[in-house]
């Protein structure tokens, strides 16, 4: 299904030790990068595994038996994750993205959504706290999740198509139980369920119009995500990718859309309203349209290295920090200076010659 499979260089490897600056001023929420950029969502992978073998993400042939996930001593505790995420909302952090990996398949992860849930934004408010999943474990989890504190979830499914959607997640999971997931975590109360669908030429992009028609009407909303060129095993191709102009166009030829304004400053789908009031659906152009002079993410692996891009070929090992004994002053100052000196736009200068560079998988740094 993929052109061509790469093997992969362990970037995981590659850290940097964070310098702690001696006279730091105190985290006030306005944390900025040298562009103006404001620390506002923090993206946290709590584990590197995964049931599912997307050929875009996880291809089988890298992320085989032979590949070395961490091991249990490796990933953050949810005590180091709490803490983690208590500084990075002293800086500014608003909204909080559970990821992976499938973060499912991180034990007790209601343990750890109830301890998030319980922390503050720096002015006093509960955190956005969301979470992006397969939904391959989500009917007999979504409950527990809502009851701790979850507000949002979103799913991936990348096509109605049965024989497509088995092949594009490689171990033959059926559609059927995704739609399952996806109704139990209505049935426990989550509203607006995001559902995920990453677009490639000559693979799903004959099932995007049946997708939004699937879901309109029904409160969900789809967001079509053109194929990128995270990592370095998916051998991701140009040709591979459907820009969203078109993927907009190709829906609104039945069902005619407006476009709608965004719901905040830096958000990364485009909104798009059905015409008729049933809905909207929302496309990420990370790849025609790259939207970093407002990205305000930050993402923290499984083991605790702060990556401030996507596309990063190294991270900041907070974990040795923490596990060295530093203080959380001495911790929320390194993270200070790690994102005022932040300069990362690599969508928006992206060459040939950086698309084969080593990066960091997605899996291990949280989609
Ligand atoms: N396992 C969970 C899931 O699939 O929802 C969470 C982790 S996954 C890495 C997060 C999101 O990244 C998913 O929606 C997935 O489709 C998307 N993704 C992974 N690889 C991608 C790629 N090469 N291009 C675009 N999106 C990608
Ligand atoms: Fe797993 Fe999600 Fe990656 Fe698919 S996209 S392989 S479900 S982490
Ligand atoms: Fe943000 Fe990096 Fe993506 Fe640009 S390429 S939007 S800086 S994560």
């Amino acid at each position: 299904m993929i052109a061509k499979t790469i093997p992969i260089v362990d970037q995981r490897a590659a850290r940097r030790v964070p310098v702690i600056p001696a006279h730091p001023p105190a985290p006030g929420g306005m944390l900025a990068d040298t562009r103006g950029r404001l620390l506002r969502d923090l993206r946290i992978s709590v584990t590197d595994r995964c049931n599912f073998r997307c050929t875009y993400c996880m291809p089988k042939e890298v992320f085989d038996r032979d590949y070395h996930f961490l091991p249990r001593t490796e990933l953050l505790s949810f005590e180091e994750i709490t803490r983690m995420t208590r500084l990075f909302a002293a800086h500014g952090v608003e909204k909080l993205r559970l990821t992976g990996g499938e973060p499912l398949l991180r034990k007790d992860l209601e343990v750890l959504i109830e301890m998030l849930a319980a922390l503050e934004t720096h002015d006093g408010k509960p955190l956005d706290l969301t979470l992006t999943t397969n939904a391959s474990l989500l009917s007999r989890k979504a409950q527990a999740f809502k009851a701790a504190g979850l507000q949002r979830i979103t799913v991936s499914l990348d096509s109605l198509d049965e024989a497509v959607f088995r092949a594009m997640n490689d171990v033959d999971f059926p559609v059927a139980d995704v739609l399952k997931g996806i109704d139990a975590a209505h049935d426990a109360g989550f509203a607006h369920i995001k559902i995920n669908m990453v677009v490639k030429k000559g693979v799903n992009d004959h099932d995007i119009v049946a997708m939004a028609r699937r879901f309109k009407g029904s409160g969900h909303i789809v967001r079509f995500i053109e194929f990128m060129d995270v990592g370095s095993s998916n051998g991701w191709r140009m040709n591979d990718v459907v820009p969203s102009a078109e993927i907009v166009r190709m829906i609104s030829a039945e069902m005619p859309l407006i476009e709608a304004e965004p719901n905040y400053i830096g958000e990364v789908a485009e909104r798009w309203a059905y015409a008729d009031g049933s809905g909207e659906i929302g496309v990420i152009s990370s790849v025609t349209e790259a939207f970093c002079s407002t990205c305000t993410r930050a993402r923290l692996s499984t083991d605790g290295k702060l990556y401030t891009c996507l596309f990063a070929q190294s991270g900041h090992d907070l974990r040795a920090l923490m596990r060295s004994g530093k203080s959380d002053e001495q911790i929320a100052a390194a993270i200070g200076l790690i994102w005022n000196q932040r300069e990362d736009r690599y969508s928006e200068i992206r060459t040939e010659e950086m698309v084969r560079t080593k990066k960091i998988e997605m899996s291990y740094i949280g989609g």
